[in-house]
C-alpha cells in the first residue's frame, strides 16, 4: 500500500518539496496509525530542510506537529481504538530506557525516534504513533489548533518547567513573536511571572503586549541587555527563556542577573555561541537545554487550551500542498503565531 505525501527528497530551499507516492506507515502491534488532519511548521522544519540536522533519512516526509484519527491499532494497543482523535508528542519514544521511565522521553535516544527525520512525519496523510507517546483530543479543540499544541505551547511549557521560577519571578524570552515565542509569553503570564519579550521589530510589540508581555524590549541588533538591566533595578532578569539562539545569545548572558537561570530552547541559526567561563563561574549561572516536550507536558497543555486558559495563535492555515509556501513565509519572517499545513477533505 502506498500514500501519496509532500516529501522532501533532498536538502535545499523551500522548492525542493515534492508529491511523491511513499509506502503506508505499518503498524507494529504496539502501534497504531494515525490518519493526520492537520500538521504545524516548526522553525525546525526549516533548518531539517536546509541541512542542517544531516542524520535525516531521505527522502523524508517531515513534520511533527501532528493531529489526527487513530485509524488502525495493533492488537497490543488497549487504549485507544479507531475514530479517536489524537494529538502526538514530536517523537516515539521507546518507553523502557531510564529515561523514559523517569518521564523524560521527550530526549529518549532508543526508539523510533523523531517525526520527519528518524520516522515519517505529518506532511504525509498518514503516520505510526504508541500509546506512550499519544494523547486523546477533547471534542472542544478542533484538529487544526491540536496541531500546535505539542511544540508551538508544549516547547515554551515545557521550558518554563525547566526554568523553575516562581510568581512574581522576570523572565526574558527571546524570539518572543515567533511560533514557540507568543505561546511562551502567554504562559509566563499564565504563572504570574514578570514577562519581558524581546522582539526585532516594532510591529510585533502591540501583538506581544496583547498577549501578556509586560515590557517588550525591541531590539533589531540583538542587544537588550540594558534595556532588561533598566527594567530590573539593574539586577537583571531571573531567567532567560532563551529562543533565538545564537544571534541573541550573548546579549542574554548579560541580561541575567548572579545565580539567574538560562533554558536554552531554540537555535534559529546554527553554530556555536562563545561563554566566558569566568561570567558562568562567577556569578553562578545555570545554563540548561530544553528539548520540545513530554507527555504530561501535553496533557497539561491540552487542559489549559480546553480550559481556555491559552489561545493558540494560529498565523494561517494552508493545504499541505502549499508547502513551500509555508516555508518561504515563515524563513521570510512574516508570520507571527503558528503556520498550519492541512490534509485534503479533513477539518
Ligand atoms: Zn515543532
Ligand atoms: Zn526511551
Amino acid at each position: 500500500m502506498t500514500m501519496r505525501a509532500m516529501i522532501l527528497p533532498r536538502f535545499g530551499g523551500p522548492e525542493v518539496f515534492e508529491c511523491r507516492e511513499m509506502p503506508m506507515p505499518r503498524c507494529a502491534p504496539d502501534q497504531m496509525r494515525v490518519r493526520v488532519h492537520a500538521c504545524g511548521v516548526c522553525g525546525h522544519d526549516l533548518l531539517n530542510r536546509a541541512g542542517h540536522f544531516p542524520h535525516t533519512r531521505l527522502p523524508a516526509v517531515m513534520g511533527h506537529e501532528i493531529a489526527g484519527t487513530v485509524e488502525e491499532v495493533g492488537p497490543l494497543v488497549t487504549r485507544f481504538a479507531p475514530g479517536d482523535r489524537v494529538t502526538t508528542i514530536q517523537r516515539m519514544p521507546c518507553g523502557l530506557c531510564a529515561l523514559c521511565r523517569s518521564g523524560r522521553e521527550n530526549v529518549c535516544t532508543s526508539g523510533p525516534g523523531f517525526y520527519g527525520e528518524d520516522v515519517s512525519g505529518g506532511y504525509g496523510p498518514y503516520v505510526l504513533a504508541t500509546e506512550r507517546n499519544t494523547v486523546k483530543l477533547p471534542d472542544a479543540i478542533p484538529l487544526e489548533i491540536a496541531c500546535t499544541l505539542s511544540c508551538a505551547i508544549g516547547t515554551g511549557f515545557h521550558a518554563l518547567r525547566r526554568a523553575q521560577l516562581t510568581l512574581g519571578d522576570s523572565v526574558v524570552i527571546t524570539g518572543a513573536s515567533g511560533g514557540v515565542g507568543i505561546h511562551t509569553v502567554k504562559l509566563a503570564r499564565l504563572l504570574g511571572l514578570r514577562t519581558i519579550a524581546i522582539s526585532s521589530s516594532p510591529d510585533k510589540v502591540e501583538r506581544l503586549r496583547a498577549a501578556g508581555a509586560d515590557e517588550v524590549v525591541v531590539a533589531p541588533d540583538f542587544q537588550f541587555h540594558k534595556g532588561v538591566r533598566e527594567l530590573t533595578g539593574g539586577l537583571g532578569a531571573d531567567a532567560v527563556i532563551e529562543i533565538a539562539g545564537r544571534p541573541t545569545f550573548p546579549s542574554s548572558v548579560r541580561a541575567l542577573r548572579a545565580a539567574g537561570r538560562m533554558v536554552i530552547v531554540g537555535n534559529v541559526d546554527p553554530g556555536s555561541v562563545a561563554l566566558n567561563p569566568a561570567m558562568a563561574i562567577l556569578r553562578e549561572m545555570d545554563f540548561v537545554g530544553s528539548a520540545h516536550a513530554t507527555l504530561a507536558d501535553l496533557q497539561k497543555v491540552i487542559a489549559l487550551v480546553e480550559r481556555g486558559a491559552i489561545t493558540p495563535e494560529i498565523a494561517d492555515v494552508l493545504p499541505v500542498e502549499d508547502v513551500a509556501e509555508a516555508h518561504r513565509r515563515m524563513e521570510a519572517r512574516g508570520t507571527s503565531g503558528r503556520m498550519v499545513l492541512l490534509h485534503g477533505g479533513s477539518g
